[in-house]
């Protein structure tokens, strides 16, 4: 028995092919099936006329502040992204007494700051 089960979606699984109808399969929160998936679930969700993009990777991202705030991570992770790589763009937060936000909003360094 899985946990969820994701039932006739429109699938794009982020490997290059096209979209293709299936249903998806959860159990202890990893994906356990795709596809053409049998079987019963806790909760079933009917993904009829819906997208489903599980497994994404987002190689490209500026969570490097909000991860310190928002646990999970929107929207990325709402649209299928399961890993994301964060730091691309030199961004480092770092404790200041100058409060973050008012740093990253306003592009000011902190006196301190070597
Ligand atoms: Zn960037």
């Amino acid at each position: 028995m899985y946990d969820h089960l994701i039932r006739n979606a429109t699938i794009v699984d982020g490997l290059g092919g096209k979209p293709y109808r299936g249903n998806i399969a959860i159990k202890d929160g990893v994906i356990a099936a795709i596809g053409d998936v049998s079987g019963n679930a806790r909760e079933t969700l009917n993904a009829e006329g819906a997208y489903a993009t599980p497994g994404w990777v987002d190689v490209h991202t500026h969570y490097d502040g909000q991860v310190t705030w928002d646990d999970t991570i929107e929207p990325s992770f709402c649209h299928g992204v399961t890993t994301i790589v964060m730091g691309n763009c030199g961004i480092v937060p770092r404790i200041h007494r100058v409060p973050f936000d008012q740093a990253l909003h306003h592009g000011r360094r902190h006196p301190d700051s070597p």
